[in-house]
């Protein structure tokens, strides 16, 4: 069965967060819907959310560590107050805007999973590199993977060409089919595909071989469009 997540980035308050989640929780209930879903949040709208098993939330980040002296940064204990076990790691975002090195994630990555947590672990290359072809992408791929315990049964890894990401430039088919059949070479769990997913361009995404769902941006804050996303991931 295919996963769906949504990542909020830096939108919605804790209000509209709140109505989300009890949105797509009722959407799923009532359409008995038992895909995976995922949602990421900001961490100022974390809440004791009462939801169905395969709504989760998770979040989008945080340090480390327990607590301590980390000025901006949240750790499991903020996460434990709100029983969040799922985090986001690897990011483009934090990796090219907020700097976040490979050694960095390699450290959050083994705090994490030593503890149990579910880790969406997201690679994906810059266009300079894409355009260098298939065999410099994949190496840069690799690198990412460095220091990555790949055979966590907790993993999912999720696939996102940074030049994809709230561009509205789709991957082409070939292309993701190209790097999923590649990657799925050397993991056993879920990959799923991210950058510009829209409902329009779902259904042809999830029929790709090797795609096991789906994490999304700018057009998942939107509910209605997120639940026909989770409709049409339901289908596929
Ligand atoms: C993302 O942030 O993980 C993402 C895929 O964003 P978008 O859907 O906006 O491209």
């Amino acid at each position: 069965m295919k996963i769906i997540a949504s990542n909020f980035k830096t939108n919605h308050t804790r209000k509209s967060t709140k109505e989300f989640v009890n949105a797509i929780d009722k959407f799923l209930t009532d359409n008995k819907i038992d895909n995976e879903v995922l949602i990421f949040p900001t961490a100022t709208s974390f809440d004791n959310f009462d939801t169905v098993k395969n709504l989760k939330i998770g979040a989008q980040n945080a340090y480390y560590t327990k607590n301590g002296s980390f000025t901006g940064e949240i750790g499991t204990e903020q996460l434990d107050e709100f029983a969040i076990k799922t985090i986001l790691i690897g990011h483009s975002e934090r990796r090219h805007i907020l700097g976040e090195t490979q050694k960095d994630l390699t450290l959050k990555y083994n705090y994490y999973k030593a503890l149990g947590y579910k880790i969406i672990y997201c690679v994906g290359e810059p266009l300079e590199v894409r355009e260098k072809g298939i065999t410099e992408t994949l190496g840069y791929i690799w690198e990412q993977f460095e220091g990555i315990d790949l055979s966590y049964d907790k993993l999912i890894i999720a696939y996102e060409p940074v030049w994809a990401i709230g561009t509205g430039v789709v991957a082409t088919a070939v292309e993701i089919a190209q790097v999923h059949k590649k990657i799925k070479k050397k993991i056993s769990q879920p990959l799923l595909y991210g950058g510009s997913v829209k409902p329009e361009n779902l259904e042809e995404i999830l029929e790709i071989d090797n795609v096991d769902g789906t994490l999304i941006g700018t057009t998942s804050w939107d509910v209605e469009q997120f639940k026909q996303m989770i409709e049409i991931t339901s289908k596929n």
